[in-house]
């Protein structure tokens, strides 16, 4: 089968014919018809230190996906050949301390599809059946193709009651993207965004945003008296991993502050911990999504109106794959989709 494939560890990535992954009693085997392309998906491409240290090559990328079920092992129970599909790409243990707790997000001894093990970017993936989300009627395999970076968008956002708080969003991303359509839905008063791209902060204000801000040009605390915010913001979303947007976002924090951290930031990231005690701020590490229930709430959402269809700037065929990766590496898109 056709399989995206890093085979050298040097930039770029590589059509190859490989195996047909073989499937065992309790897994399903997915035709895939749609990918997307995450950011981890691009540090792949460039090879750059985090790759390096964290992958055996070769190795077929990618964990965001759609695609229609193609067979079943003997023990499966929940699924039939045809139902059209995405899945949670983080495989847990069932084990230990967290997984047993129903905190499978936080488990210790998680693979990542795409990372430690084959992933999406092929013509078949085999996960196990406990992985497999199935995909309403109503929710197109495109939309489909990135629940997973939607899940992110929706486990960060969910973290604190969004209704009628004032929210910044660091990082206009596609996952802050989604966010700010996700807070919008979820009654939130204002949803401010900041980025340093004006293709993506445009993006945004489609997308939801209240008011979207190029710290580079702008300053936050400008916009306080057209939005009516007294005192700072209420709620932060962390989605840039940007050491600079995190530090503008705790200075721009109402005392007694809620922050979520999705965005991985550097080691070197210095903080004002003055800030953090003295104002109160929580703040929360964000990882993955809850398995399963931000899979029901995405889901959920979308059939009650919350629509991201917007945040899909760029398709192209599975073969067009490199025009992809450029677009991506040039900032100017939301979510690139691969078909196959
Ligand atoms: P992305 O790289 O596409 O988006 C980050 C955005 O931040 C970019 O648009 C960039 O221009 C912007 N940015 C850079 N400097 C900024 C600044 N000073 N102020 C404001 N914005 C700035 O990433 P994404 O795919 O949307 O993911 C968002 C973040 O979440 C990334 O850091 C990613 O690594 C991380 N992530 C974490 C998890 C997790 O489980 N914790 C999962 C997926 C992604
Ligand atoms: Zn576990």
């Amino acid at each position: 089968m056709k399989a995206l494939v890093k085979h050298t560890p040097k930039k770029g990535i590589w059509m190859e014919d490989v195996d047909v992954p073989q499937y065992g009693v309790n897994d399903v085997k997915i035709k895939i018809t749609h990918t997307a392309i995450c950011g981890t998906d691009m540090h792949i491409y460039e090879w750059d230190d985090w790759a390096q240290k964290n992958l055996n090559l070769p190795l077929t990328i990618g964990h965001e996906f759609c695609g229609i079920i193609d067979e079943i092992g003997s023990a499966v129970t929940q699924y039939k050949v045809g139902d059209r599909v995405s899945g949670e790409g983080h495989l847990t243990c069932h084990h230990c301390r967290n997984c047993r707790a129903g905190k499978q997000h936080l488990c210790h001894r998680t693979f990542g599809i795409g990372i430690h093990r084959n992933g999406a970017f092929a013509e078949y993936l085999v996960i196990p059946e406990s992985n497999v989300w199935p995909i309403h009627k109503e929710i197109p395999s495109e939309i489909a193709s990135f629940f997973d970076p939607f899940g992110n968008a929706v486990h960060t956002a969910l973290t604190y009651n969004l209704t009628g708080e004032d929210v910044l969003i660091s990082g206009a991303g596609p996952i802050g993207i989604m966010a700010a359509a996700i807070c919008k839905f979820s009654g939130t008063r204002n949803v401010v965004i900041t980025d340093i791209n004006e293709y993506r902060l445009k993006l945004a204000l489609k997308l939801g945003a209240t008011k979207a801000i190029n710290p580079t040009k702008e300053n936050l605390e400008d916009a306080f008296e057209e939005l009516g915010i007294n005192h700072g913001f209420d709620i932060g979303l962390e989605m840039s991993g940007n050491a600079n947007a995190f530090n503008q976002m705790i200075d721009n924090m109402y005392n007694g502050g809620n922050i979520a951290l999705l965005g991985l930031l550097p080691d070197s990231t210095k903080i004002n911990w003055n800030n953090v005690i003295f104002k109160g701020l929580n703040i929360k590490g964000i990882y993955g999504r809850e398995m399963f229930d931000t899979w029901y709430k995405m889901t959920q959402m979308m059939r009650s109106g919350l629509s991201i269809s917007e945040v899909l700037t760029h398709r192209y065929k599975i073969d067009d794959f490199d025009k992809a990766f450029e677009i991506l590496k040039s900032g100017n898109c939301g979510k690139v989709v691969l078909e196959w």
